[in-house]
């Protein structure tokens, strides 16, 4: 039997990289997928593609009318919500002093606020669903540290993920987090920096970039029964970089 057969999924920042890749595995497993994102037109392209199990809406993750909007689309379309993959998110790759205090919210707001936000308009659905699972993507640097502003939202993602699964355990829902090291997607891989990560793959004891199938496969590990005796852990994909 498919592993996500009978469950409905929300996954945030679902129009690419590993948002879109976690969206046709869930897919592919029997899931029922709302993939959400700002960007409407790749966003709608995908669910078309992805068939009439996949429902694109429209979402800023940083807004809760837009959270609340989410979930009660998901509920009308295919009833209460088993799985949250919250993944929407941004980087940032400068020092403090070049760091604006307007950019330093922004980061936070998007990779940090929206986890909060999302595992808490979530709780209820999941509750009437009688359980579910909450997957919170950090990255390696939610345990070593990288760039500030990004490293501190990572390790913010994963304390929230430990604060939120002592609560939400009694309610029958999981909530862990997943730390990707690097990954091959629009986030890292443009123009001008695609030539660096390659070379920054020396480094990695993998010797190479991932593929966001890689980190999929986690994912659909989290979301699924697989992993019912696992919460509020980490689970690092990452070419042993953290090693
Ligand atoms: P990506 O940039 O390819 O995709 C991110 C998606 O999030 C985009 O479609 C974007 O439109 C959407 N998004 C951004 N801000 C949003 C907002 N406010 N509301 C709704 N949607 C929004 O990124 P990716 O590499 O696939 O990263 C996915 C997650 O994995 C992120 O949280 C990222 O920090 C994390 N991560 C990435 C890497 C990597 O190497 N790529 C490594 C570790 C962790």
């Amino acid at each position: 039997m498919a592993r996500l057969e009978g469950k409905v999924a929300i996954i945030t920042g679902a129009a690419q990289g590993m948002g879109a890749a976690h969206a046709q595995k869930f897919i592919k497993e029997g899931a029922k997928v709302v993939l959400t994102d700002l960007n409407e037109e790749k966003g709608q392209a995908l669910a078309a593609e992805l068939g009439e199990n996949a429902l694109f809406i429209k979402q800023n993750v940083t807004s809760e009318a837009d959270w609340a909007n989410v979930v009660a689309e998901a509920e009308a379309a295919f009833g209460p919500v088993n799985v949250l993959v919250n993944n929407a998110g941004i980087t940032m790759a400068k020092s403090i002093l070049q760091t604006t205090e307007e950019e330093y919210r922004r980061i936070v707001d998007i990779n940090q606020v929206s986890v909060f936000l999302g595992m808490k308009a979530i709780i209820p659905s999941m509750q009437k669903a009688g359980g579910g699972s909450i997957v919170n993507i950090s990255s390696m640097n939610g345990l070593v540290a990288g760039a500030i502003g990004y490293t501190d939202t990572k390790f913010a993602v994963r304390g929230m993920t430990k604060a939120a699964a002592i609560e939400c355990a009694h309610y029958g829902i999981r909530v862990n987090s997943v730390h990707p090291g690097v990954i091959a997607t629009p986030m890292i891989m443009q123009e001008d920096t695609k030539a660096a990560v390659e070379a920054f793959a020396q480094h990695i004891p993998l010797k190479r970039v991932a593929e966001s199938e890689e980190v999929s496969n986690m994912v659909l590990f989290l979301a699924s029964d697989d992993s019912s005796y696992s919460t509020g852990s980490e689970f690092v994909v990452d070419g042993g970089m953290t090693a």
